[in-house]
């Protein structure tokens, strides 16, 4: 199993990535500061660090250079995670031995489709590749597709992370607001009808009769549920 260890002092920030990436698949480890960082990436070898800049005792950009110098975890993938976007930080945060590099606030579904390709780069490490499928609707996790048949589905950045949200938990009801938190992510101050419009798109795409769905049913004052 893929293991990933998060490490970011915020709380928030800390169990959202933690939840997203166990509903990936992967095995989730998290330190919430950069000595316990050093010491889990040391004794556990994650396939791959999630670090933040700004932490306490250690900051990101010292965890990072010991890291590379230290001879049994030097390869480890890192992304670096970071509050401040400037060009000068991106490079700070690259030169330091970043494999990539993802400026907060940041979209969960960018943040995911970053950690598969620094994976994907990773040398001698294993692919988690996952299909989802239900019904006549297929969708690759690891390459971002999605079909209908042997159709391709031509769908938007996030109507793909909210059909793979709805099929991830197939047969389960859904609300807005926790479809919001999880496709929108944590600091999306959108409201419930961004979900609805793209439930209508979506289904445009992949029933055969929008008006009469078979695969995303609405819940009626609850939200929807994808059936195969
Ligand atoms: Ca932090």
């Amino acid at each position: 199993m893929t293991t990933i260890l998060i490490v970011e002092d915020e709380e928030t920030v800390l169990e959202t990535l933690a939840y997203n990436l166990r509903q990936e698949g992967y095995k989730v480890l998290t330190a919430e500061d950069g000595e316990q960082a050093i010491e889990i990436i040391r004794r556990k070898k994650p396939d791959l660090v999630v670090l933040d800049i700004m932490l306490p005792r250690l900051d990101g950009l010292a965890v990072c250079r010991i890291v590379r110098k230290d001879p049994q975890v030097a390869s480890t993938p890192i992304i670096m995670l970071t509050a401040r976007g400037t060009q000068s930080d991106k490079m700070i945060g690259l030169d330091s031995g970043a494999d990539d590099y993802v400026t907060k606030p940041f979209e969960l579904g960018e943040f995911l489709a970053r950690v598969r390709a620094v994976l994907r780069r990773a040398p001698g490490r294993a692919v988690t590749s996952q299909v989802l499928t239900g019904g006549d609707i297929t969708v690759d996790l690891a390459a971002r597709r999605a079909y209908r048949g042997k159709q391709e589905l031509q769908l938007s950045q996030k109507e793909f992370d909210l059909l793979a949200e709805l099929m991830r938990n197939q047969g389960a009801v859904l609300s807005r607001d926790l479809i919001l938190t999880r496709v929108w992510g944590y600091d999306y101050y959108g409201d419930s009808r961004t979900v609805d419009v793209h439930i209508r798109w979506l289904r445009e795409k992949i029933e055969d009769d929008p008006s009469h769905p078979t695969h995303i049913i609405t819940v009626r004052g609850v939200g929807y549920r994808f059936e195969g």
